[in-house]
């Protein structure tokens, strides 16, 4: 079965001002009714990806798939499509667009017949060489029907001389670089992998017999399974009805897990790597308040992202916590498009100033980041017009300086305030009093370390410190090109 349900919703006009985690992944074996389990399990997962949905199951003759653009609940809201989605083992993936574009044929999981059966395949994270590999490829005859990279690894997986699926598949990862936590579905069994350096995280858990790997424990909540554990950077794990066996394919690398997790994109009460998301927010607001503190009479949130980091902010400074801003929560996705004119009001659509808290006072404005500026500067001016006497800004990050190429989507460098401007040039910008950000070390420090490694850091934090984990090989190509054509150019 493959339907495809209606056209898209219109991504919300107001809420670009966030990097976005481009993809959530859920697989289960063992039980009956798996696809119901993966619906419910991707809709814990809807805040890591809003624009398509996607089930493959099977039900131990075929395999059946129903892919659409929207939300979870949307996709899979017919009776009808639950119930052709038979088996007890299927895997889901909620996306954004990521590399390859947003068009219905890049929507996961991704499904191919290889020589050794029927092979199903949802990726959470981004292959940064996937278009020399593509170009590769395509010179030795293989067809893309998507442009999406996660195809790459069906067609090295194909094209592969390894005897066995297992190897073949192996043989492919071996290939690629870059950011992957993978849920596979074949006949025999699904298979979950974490890239080497662990960049975007997978836990496994267990529902009665019943084995599930999805993106966040909150996922695992949701169905009422035990988190068992994470899947280990590097490690491979294959579940069928013989029991779990787990691989280490790879030379060992010394982890990097997407530090970003713990700042915005995982769900506060969701433990990535063993940290509660929630408390490591919390001490994040905290090391801001020891290393920025202010006179101020309330500690406020951007809510909802900035409420765990402005509690410990609170605590830590004995200011009281106050909701200054009150998040409306009947904005959604498929808000219409505003006309130009009316455009500059939309930030009220979301977020309004509780004048009556606020007025004549100094107020802490704690944020978990910032991207473009453009948020900042209207919630800053939105206080003010409330009567702010004073508006001090601390953010729960350091400055967002470069890109993500790991499955984030993240602006041009150029539109990355933090890229073009010093701190006191981004407070003149937002219009703060003052404006503070975590330090790098600080942020290590919330999360149990004494300090950034500068030689060999725990994390991937590339968007900070431009201290990217692995090789860019199309980003490098890319850059290759550009520079040639300026040659040519001048030459001409
Ligand atoms: S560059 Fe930033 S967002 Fe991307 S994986 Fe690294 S820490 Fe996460």
């Amino acid at each position: 079965m493959q339907r495809f349900a209606g056209p898209p919703p219109t991504t919300h006009p107001f809420d670009d001002d966030k990097l976005r985690e481009e993809c959530g992944v859920f697989g289960l074996w063992g039980t009956d009714s798996a696809s119901a389990m993966v619906a419910l399990g991707l809709h814990a997962l809807q805040h890591r990806g809003q624009e398509a949905a996607g089930i493959t199951s099977f039900d131990g003759g075929d395999f059946h798939s129903h892919r659409g653009m929207g939300h979870v609940a949307r996709v899979f809201r017919e009776e009808e499509v639950m119930r052709q989605l038979g088996g007890r083992a299927a895997i889901g993936h909620v996306r954004y667009a990521t590399t390859g574009g947003a068009g219905l044929r890049n929507v996961q999981p991704l499904f191919a017949e290889l020589a050794s059966g029927g092979f199903a395949v949802a990726h959470n994270g981004n292959i940064s060489n996937a278009m020399r590999m593509r170009g590769d490829l395509n010179r030795r005859g293989s067809i893309f029907q998507s442009t999406s990279d996660t195809e790459v690894i069906i067609h090295l997986v194909a094209t592969s001389t390894y005897r066995t699926l297992l190897d073949r598949f192996i043989d492919a990862l071996k290939q690629v670089e870059g950011a992957y936590s993978l849920v596979c579905l074949t006949a025999e069994g699904m298979i979950a992998c974490r890239d080497p350096r662990g960049i975007r995280p997978l836990v496994m858990g267990r529902l009665g017999e019943a084995y599930i790997f999805a993106s966040e424990t909150v996922a695992l909540d949701m169905v009422g399974a035990t988190y068992l554990r994470s899947v280990e950077p590097g490690e491979l794990i294959e579940v069928s009805d013989q029991g779990v066996r787990s691989h280490r394919p790879f030379a060992p690398e010394r982890p990097k897990p997407c530090i970003f997790e713990h700042i915005y994109f995982s769900r506060p009460d969701s433990i990535i790597d063993g940290h509660s998301v929630y408390n490591v927010r919390k001490r994040i607001g905290a090391e801001l308040a020891i290393e920025s503190p202010v006179e101020a009479d309330y500690v406020v949130p951007v809510p909802d992202s900035g409420v765990p980091a402005a509690i410990g902010y609170a605590q830590q400074s004995g200011i009281p916590f106050e909701l200054g801003i009150i998040r409306s929560h009947y904005v959604g996705r498929t808000f219409i498009q505003p006309l130009d004119h009316v455009r500059h009001l939309g930030v009220k659509l979301k977020h309004n100033a509780n004048s009556a808290l606020i007025r004549g006072k100094s107020i802490v404005l704690v944020d978990d980041s910032i991207v473009r500026g453009t948020t900042s500067l209207k919630i800053v001016q939105m206080l003010r017009e409330a009567g702010a006497r004073a508006v001090h800004m601390r953010i729960a990050s350091p400055p967002t300086r470069h890109s993500c190429f790991y499955g984030v989507d993240t602006p041009e460098r150029a539109k990355l305030l933090a890229a073009q401007m010093n701190v006191a040039e981004m407070n003149n910008y937002i219009k703060a009093d003052s404006l503070a950000f975590v330090s790098i070390d600080g942020l290590y420090r919330a999360l149990g370390e004494s300090a950034r490694d500068e030689t060999e850091p725990q994390h991937c934090d590339a968007c900070f410190t431009g201290d990217y984990p692995t090789s860019l090989t199309d980003q490098e190509d890319l850059e290759q090109r550009h520079q040639l054509e300026l040659q040519e150019e001048r030459v001409a």
